[in-house]
């Protein structure tokens, strides 16, 4: 059932066997995994409920009522803009359906690097195949692939690098195009049609608009949770709850689990990883008109450069990114293009005839989550080491895909006002400068690793299962939990996870 906060006054008192906090893509998966064992389940969401009706195909509208911060969230320098929902069913609202299975090479670091014993391939294969079933993950079909999908494969095509297509959540998609902003016909199998009506059907009550604020706990074990119901618009309290659990799962996306846990825990390995994936946009113009806005964002992904490549004296010698097909509205375009005056009006003029990619950089460099002495949750990243040479390396390729696919010119979106016409440029322009702060526009909308799970209670906030070194009865089964960048789209890891550590509340009963 779904209960929205925004509606109730006094205070609402609730009881569960576990409360979970956040209903996106961690939330949601633990959540059903457990009401469908039997557990009784309640889900606290700060966002709001939307319905497929809901969803205007308005960037705008889409931006206002369930981007995170209202699409202005960025570090404290502004150098990286992130963007993420607050709504029920979280991210999964905004994200486009990539469902990546995480790279066995990675898997393999993060069990050794933080002893985490159960990530294996065997462990993993059947919840990634459970999650694969259950949202119709499916290789994109050629109907889903829009021209600018097309453009980036011959490309690589052409240049003999390695791509495919991407594996999708999606069921009978009509290929419209406004995946980011709300699936206006419930064809996208976010968290808000999948597991959260699961979760309702066995009981759980969800209570959208309701912000978890305190974390309670008696004798050293967490208990419950308090926080107040707000008004969709402000923000401002209207009313109060508190329900009371034998587990508390904290799945508030990275920046929402480190907001939550730094406000109620002096623990100092909360927020002291951030990372993002560094995306940088990059057009091309190709002199005709490209449909790039109709299809699904990204059926196709460039996994050339996934690893990094060494020279002989192991120093860096290109690599590490994965890049995926980028599509941009006209509103996020003119945000993110880079340009002013009438140069704007005269590159957005274009908007019609471009095409783009974004890159998924691998980063071994995180940022920092904390809270400023106004009580405020801050961040701060920088791209920096080897991941501003990948960067550097990124923009080149992308060029160059887009070079070999016929596009007439190429636009890195900096404060250069970069532009590329042949490969000569792609030395002579891109080369000279590396990525700086606030130099070239850059997001972040793969968050992970703030609240992070390890054997190593000095290094990692929760043990391999998820439950907090120090609070028992206290999980962490998101985005935060994640240790480390995945290499690729984070949501089927932060899924698989999530179902890993579900079957650890279940077990202690
Ligand atoms: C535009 C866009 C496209 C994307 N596309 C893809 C893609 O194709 N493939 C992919 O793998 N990934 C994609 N991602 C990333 C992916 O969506 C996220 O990595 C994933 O959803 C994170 O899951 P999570 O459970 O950590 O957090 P979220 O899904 O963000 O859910 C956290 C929820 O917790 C709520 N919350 C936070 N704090 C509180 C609190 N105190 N009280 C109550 N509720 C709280 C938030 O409002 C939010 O709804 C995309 C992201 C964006 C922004």
């Amino acid at each position: 059932m779904i209960i929205e906060g925004f509606r109730r006054t006094g205070t609402t008192r609730d009881r569960a066997d576990v409360v979970v906090i956040g209903t996106g893509a961690g939330g949601g998966t633990l959540a059903a995994y457990l009401a469908e064992r039997g557990a009784d389940v309640v889900m606290v969401e700060k966002g709001g409920f939307f319905r497929a009706e809901d969803f205007s195909q308005h960037e705008r509208d889409g931006m206002a009522d369930f981007n995170g911060r209202r699409g202005a969230d960025s570090t404290v320098d502004g150098s990286i803009l992130y963007s993420y929902a607050e709504a029920v069913g979280g991210t999964t609202v905004h994200y486009w359906g990539d469902s990546i299975r995480a790279p066995e090479d990675r898997v393999a670091e993060w069990r050794q690097r933080h002893g985490i014993e159960w990530m294996t391939p065997d462990v993993l294969a059947p919840h990634y195949q459970a999650i694969e079933a259950e949202l119709g993950i499916h290789v994109a079909e050629e109907r889903l692939f829009n021209e600018n999908n097309r453009l980036v494969r011959d490309g690589c095509e052409k240049l003999g690098w390695e791509g495919h297509a991407v594996p999708t959540a999606r069921i009978d998609c009509i290929a419209c195009g406004w995946t980011q902003f709300g699936c206006a016909y419930n064809r996208k199998t976010s968290q808000l049609i999948t597991t959260i009506p699961r979760v309702s059907k066995r009981g759980g009550r969800i209570y959208s608009d309701a912000r978890a604020e305190r974390l309670i706990v008696e004798n050293g074990r967490a208990v419950g949770v308090e926080g107040a119901f707000v008004d969709r618009q402000s923000h401002e309290e209207v009313g109060r709850f508190r329900i009371d659990a034998r587990h508390v799962v904290v799945a508030g996306g990275a920046l929402g689990t480190a907001d939550f846990l730094l406000r109620n825990l002096d623990d100092a390995t909360v927020g002291r990883r951030l990372y993002i994936n560094p995306s940088y946009n990059v057009w091309a113009d190709f002199g005709r008109e490209i449909d790039n806005a109709t299809g699904i964002p990204c059926a196709y992904v460039v996994h050339e450069w996934r690893g990094v490549r060494r020279d002989p004296g192991g120093g860096y010698d290109g690599g590490g990114y994965i890049m995926l097909c980028n599509q941009q509205q006209p509103g996020s375009t003119a945000a993110l293009l880079g340009h002013a005056g009438p140069e704007h009006t005269e590159r957005m003029s274009r908007w019609h005839q471009l095409a783009s990619v974004l890159s998924v950089i691998d980063e071994v460099h995180p940022g920092r989550v904390f809270l400023g002495d106004d009580g405020i949750r801050r961040t701060s990243y920088r791209v920096q080491g080897e991941d501003a040479l990948k960067a550097v390396d990124y923009l080149r390729n992308a060029a160059r895909i887009f070079l070999a696919a016929g596009a007439r010119e190429v636009w890195i979106p900096d404060v250069y006002g970069t532009t590329v016409r042949n490969d000569r440029e792609i030395d002579a322009l891109i080369t000279l400068r590396s990525v700086q702060p606030n130099a070239q526009i850059c997001l972040g909308t793969h968050l992970l690793g703030t609240a992070p799970v390890g054997s190593d209670p000095a290094d990692s906030f929760a043990g391999p299962t998820g439950e907090a070194h120090r609070v028992p009865g206290l999980w962490v089964a998101d985005g935060a939990a994640v240790p480390g960048s995945v290499s690729v789209d984070p949501s089927l890891m932060i899924m698989a996870m999530a179902r890993q550590v579900a079957g650890y509340v279940e077990r202690a009963g």
